[in-house]
């Protein structure tokens, strides 16, 4: 479904990322891990389109669609979606109306407000969100785990065929880990072709969401990949064993 082949990407002409390729089928999960600044945000800003992140060579293929040259909002309509490892704050932005105009825009559905509140209650109550976080600004004064949970609350929404969660995992409580986990699960279910890129450095996460492939990351190139054996590897090894 997802074809990345060859990506070299700078950010302000600093070569990041030297050659990734990977390909995803639909429903599967892959896990990608690697030391800190070895380009794994990188991968997800430049599938996403950022555009400080500048393509220089490869391509990025949904199904035979080359996606590399289009803007992130055509990318999220052809079925892109990313959790943000920082999620930002947009004081002034109803979280109601955000993803009341996100779904329409993603979707394209001409859903009323009123079955919009219903999905979206349905939805917040499955992911433990209080009611009230639909009435507060985007993420202003969210806790860490509050805005992990609201970045599924939109993929949950979108339901996208890519999702790339970029440390989704990173800085919760044992609570918040288990809700968001659970929370995978049930996007899961909701959209059962969705496949995975879960960028992470816990195996802790892989016990409620089990990756079909694991991929390890340094400077920029994919130095190993393979099932789940590898993260015990890694695990026993370190990074060291698998630098480039
Ligand atoms: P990871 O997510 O694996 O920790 P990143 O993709 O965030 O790594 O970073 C990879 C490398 O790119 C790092 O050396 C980082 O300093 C550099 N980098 C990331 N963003 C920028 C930027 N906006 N400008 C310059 N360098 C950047
Ligand atoms: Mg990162």
């Amino acid at each position: 479904m997802l074809h990345i082949k060859n990506l070299c990407v700078d950010i302000a002409e600093k070569r990041i990322l030297h050659g990734i390729s990977l390909s995803m089928a639909p429903g599967t999960v892959h896990a990608l891990m690697g030391p800190n600044g070895s380009g794994k945000s990188t991968l997800a800003y430049s599938l996403m389109g950022h555009p400080a992140y500048r393509i220089i060579n490869g391509s990025i293929h949904l199904y035979d669609t080359d996606i590399g040259t289009l803007t992130p909002d055509k990318r999220a309509r052809a079925g892109l979606f990313l959790s943000f490892q920082q999620p930002f704050s947009l004081p002034g932005v109803r979280a109601h109306t955000f993803l009341l105009e996100a779904y329409r825009a993603v979707t394209g559905a001409m859903i009323s407000i009123a079955d919009f509140k219903n999905l979206l209650e349905e939805h917040m109550h499955r992911l433990s969100i209080d009611p009230s976080f639909a009435y507060r600004d985007v993420n202003d004064g969210f806790s860490g785990g509050e805005k992990k949970k609201f970045e599924l609350l939109q993929l949950v929404l979108l339901k996208p065929k890519i999702a790339i969660l970029d440390e989704i995992d990173s800085g919760l409580d044992i609570d918040a880990l288990k809700i968001v986990s659970q929370g995978i699960a049930y996007a899961r279910t909701q959209n059962p072709d969705m496949s995975i890129l879960l960028i992470t450095h816990y195996q802790r996460i892989f016990l409620h969401i089990a990756p079909d492939y694991v991929h390890i990351i340094d400077k920029g190139t994919v130095v190993a990949s393979g099932s789940l054996e590898l993260v015990h590897a890694l695990e026993q090894k370190g990074y060291d064993a698998y630098r480039t």
